[in-house]
């Protein structure tokens, strides 16, 4: 068991991170006028990510852009934090030890998030839709990039050969083609490019962006698509606000015996328990996606939000389907 005083050396190392980290501008326009709260990351990234059981909390401050709404925090994660956290995504050590922190992530429940017919279904008929009605030539080569098992290619769109580019290594779908290296997958010339769920984690947005768009050409089509979710927007506050006050309330209860001065002087004095920084750090718009995607050279040729259904309810998403400049 780790003494108080190495808690209190990790916790202010982070910090220190988080001062030299701390980004002023929007990672996804460049805008400078933004509003920040302070929040805290949750129990369950605190143990996974930094070690920490005990309750001891990590400060960090959310911010929201003004200007095209994108939200995010500004302690940003390096590559080996991202690798605590992924690897052995879903898996049962990782159900386990979520469910420690958050009493509704249930193996039945960490299940369903990977075999969600209904709601792979509805997402499928929705890409499918938008790349008939905008797509005319053949797709030769299609790439699912972090796609696990290739499940989201669309069925009633043609696609020659179906690559997937996925660090996790699982054995893809039949008939998908797995890329084992990025150098790999250089090799080949993508007609379309697919990117699923995957830009609300990336802590490095610009260096991403700039790697997915290293595997196309002029001629690639790409299409991004990200949750249309966040803690400052209002539609669908009651389920946030539900799921946010039992990560905090489990949380209380957890270490009520060890920390019930700090957190009840937190949770009243910022009131920021909406805003807990958890696997998304990143919340975009319609507007903040072009304007990420923009700032690369991408033109944009779809950009709308959509309403899929399945078996863990409605999920509002965003779509984009862009080319590079010309
Ligand atoms: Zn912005």
């Amino acid at each position: 068991m780790k003494n108080e005083r190495v808690i209190t050396n990790e916790i202010n190392s982070i910090n220190n991170t988080l001062d030299l980290e701390k980004k002023n501008n929007c990672l996804a326009c460049k805008n400078e006028k933004i509003i920040s709260r302070d929040t805290i990351v949750t129990g369950f990234l605190s143990e996974r990510i930094f070690g920490i059981t005990d309750g001891s909390l990590i400060p960090v401050k959310i911010y929201y852009c003004t200007n095209c709404g994108f939200t995010s925090y500004d302690r940003r994660l390096s590559e080996n934090e991202e690798k605590k956290l992924y690897s052995g995504y879903r898996s049962e050590e990782y159900q386990l030890m979520r469910q420690k922190y958050e009493e509704f992530y249930t193996k039945d429940f960490n299940y369903l998030l990977g075999h969600d017919e209904k709601g792979l279904q509805s997402r499928e008929s929705l890409l499918s839709d938008i790349l008939i009605k905008h797509i005319h030539n053949h797709i030769y080569n299609g790439l699912d990039y972090g796609g696990d098992l290739g499940q989201r290619y669309p069925k009633n769109f043609p696609i020659d050969n179906k690559y997937v580019y996925d660090i996790s290594g699982v054995k893809p779908l039949e008939g998908i083609i797995s890329l084992a290296s990025y150098d790999m997958a250089k090799t080949i010339d993508f007609d379309f490019i697919m990117c699923n769920h995957t830009l609300e984690h990336i802590a490095d947005l610009d260096s991403f962006v700039e790697l997915v768009k290293g595997l196309g050409n002029i001629n690639t089509w790409f299409y991004f698509e990200v949750p249309f979710d966040s803690p400052f927007y209002p539609w669908s506050p009651e389920k946030r606000i539900r799921n946010q006050f039992t990560l905090q309330l489990q949380r209380m209860k957890r270490y009520l015996y060890l920390r019930l001065e700090k957190v009840v002087t937190i949770l009243a004095k910022r009131g920021h328990y909406f805003c807990q920084m958890h696997e998304h750090v990143n919340f975009f718009t319609p507007n903040a996606v072009k304007e990420l995607l923009e700032r690369h050279d991408f033109k944009i040729y779809y950009n709308e939000v959509n309403i899929t259904d399945g078996n863990l309810g409605k999920v509002r998403l965003i779509s984009i389907l862009c080319k590079l400049n010309q």
